[in-house]
């Protein structure tokens, strides 16, 4: 376990060191795998043959070489199955490597096991996983959040050194904030998306869970950056996203909007946050109060954009070019129908129709369009607060880790749980979840979340923020009782 408990700085400083092979830490993960996922569910499925037979060719003197990190099944890694949660891709294996396999193999890393997912990314629990949900290291009758609930759950149960995620609404931040571990959330356009199986694309990030700041910004360095095979990706030059870390927090202002501290927040929660908020006055920094008005359109607005999408991107699992086909069609759409009838779960199914009513004809303005409207408006709220401040400091959920069950009859309620983290999305903007501290539920220590929000491409800034913090309290040390 000592070794399972190392971050990936550590574990990249003894690799190279040759106190430990890249063999050696990949036979350690599994019996670790072997032991907790039982309990856990965060993986779907693993090659520990192949990620040995990488690890033989690894050059250690990378900045991640001989690091395995686990890979939410949205991404495409050749060879290996991208179930995206769902039955519809139950049995399909990715034909060529997403842009971030292969930056990460350029850094050294080796990719290994692939983390459990709401279907096609749509919740905020894992238990709209086809194949069962993921459950919360910290108490395992309790979700681990999602939608990358897979992703998160590993790092916290010492089952991964790191493991990427996608975030379309808060699905990096949230879960990283319930299963207490960091999830950064870059700029949109920071990373590119070529290869992630696509939900929302005009939300959709990429991005690393890890059990440390610094270790954030080791994967962000290896995988930011302009791709010609993702035209939403930016050219912003890419710093050291580490080289930030240690400056002191003097000068710098961070705002608290008015809007997220409101009632109907856990206590416990809100209590948390408010002492990691005089935490960060001590370290110097300043706290500045300030309005994002909209904020109350968000999940509105996220509901119509990222189901509009959502129906367009799903139209090609059509039983012809991908995954699974039904049987005993009588006619092409009676074979569209059935296929995705029995190859979608319910809530995409729900996801489907409702962003195809919004964007139906004598609809879409009424829906589609305002909403796009607001978006703008909701946009222009966080510029006007960045010219107050550095980053915006909040909860990352409203809550802790609910029980398993407790939602899923009520979806709007399900939505709900996105609040803090919708906003970024919709704005572009980058974000980070990191462990402030825990609530006492029945006994047991359930993580909590703090959000920083920083401006377009300010990664690194942000990422400094949250070092300073980290590095001022010992909450990132404490692991789960598995
Ligand atoms: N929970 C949100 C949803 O269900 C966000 C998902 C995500 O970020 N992928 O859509």
């Amino acid at each position: 376990m000592e070794l399972l408990a190392l971050s990936v700085a550590e574990l990249q400083r003894k690799l190279r060191g040759k106190e430990v092979s890249p063999v050696e830490v990949l036979d350690a993960l599994d019996a670790r795998i072997a032991q907790v996922d039982p309990q856990v569910h965060g993986y779907l499925s693993r090659d520990l043959a192949a990620a040995k037979e990488e690890a033989q060719r690894v050059d250690l003197s990378l900045p991640l070489g001989g690091v395995p990190i686990a890979i939410k099944d949205v991404i495409n890694v050749e060879g290996a199955p991208c179930t995206c949660g769902s039955k519809m891709l139950e049995n399909y294996r990715a034909p060529y490597n997403a842009t971030v396999i292969g930056k990460l193999r350029a850094a050294g890393a080796i990719p290994f096991g692939r983390c459990n997912m709401d279907e096609f990314a749509m919740g905020s629990s894992t238990e709209n996983s086809a194949f069962g949900p993921t459950f919360n290291p910290w108490d395992t009758t309790r979700i681990p959040g999602g939608s990358s609930g897979g992703s998160a759950a590993v790092v916290a149960a010492g089952e991964a050194f790191a493991a990427l995620g996608s975030d379309t609404g808060g699905s990096i931040r949230q879960p990283a904030a319930l299963c207490g571990v960091v999830g950064l959330k870059p700029t949109y356009g920071r990373v590119s998306r070529f290869g992630l199986v696509a939900f929302a694309s005009s939300l959709d990030q990429i991005g690393p869970f890890t059990k440390t700041v610094r270790d954030s910004g080791l994967i962000l360095n290896a995988i930011a950056g302009r791709d010609p095979h993702d035209s939403t990706s930016l050219s912003e030059p890419v710093p050291d996203y580490t080289a930030l870390l240690g400056q002191d927090l003097k000068g710098l202002r961070l705002g608290m909007p008015r809007e997220y501290f409101i009632e109907g927040i856990d206590p416990q929660v809100d209590a948390a946050v408010r002492a990691a908020i005089r935490q960060y006055e001590s370290l110097g920094a300043e706290i500045v109060e300030v309005s994002l008005p909209n904020t109350e359109h968000a999940v509105g607005v996220y509901y119509i954009v990222a189901t509009a999408e959502c129906s367009a991107n799903l139209a090609r699992f059509d039983g012809v070019r991908y995954g699974h086909r039904a049987a005993g069609a009588m006619s092409l759409l009676d074979q569209y129908g059935r296929t995705r009838e029995e190859g979608f779960g319910p809530e995409v199914k729900r996801r489907i129709v409702l962003g195809t009513f919004v964007l139906s004809s004598g609809y879409s303005e009424a829906y589609y369009g305002r909403a796009q409207k607001v978006r703008t408006l909701i946009r222009r709220d966080f510029d006007a607060a960045f010219e107050k401040v550095d980053a915006i400091i909040c909860p990352t959920s409203p809550e802790v880790a609910f029980r398993i069950g407790d939602r899923s009859d009520d979806p709007l309620k399900m939505y709900l749980a996105d609040i803090f983290t919708i906003a970024a999305n919709l704005a572009g903007i980058c974000g980070l979840s990191l462990p402030c501290g825990f609530a006492e539920m029945e006994g047991r220590q359930l993580p909590i979340g703090l959000q920083l929000l920083g401006k377009p491409f300010e990664e690194a800034k942000l990422l400094q923020i949250a070092h300073a913090y980290e590095q001022s309290t010992d909450w990132h040390k404490a692991r789960p009782p598995l």
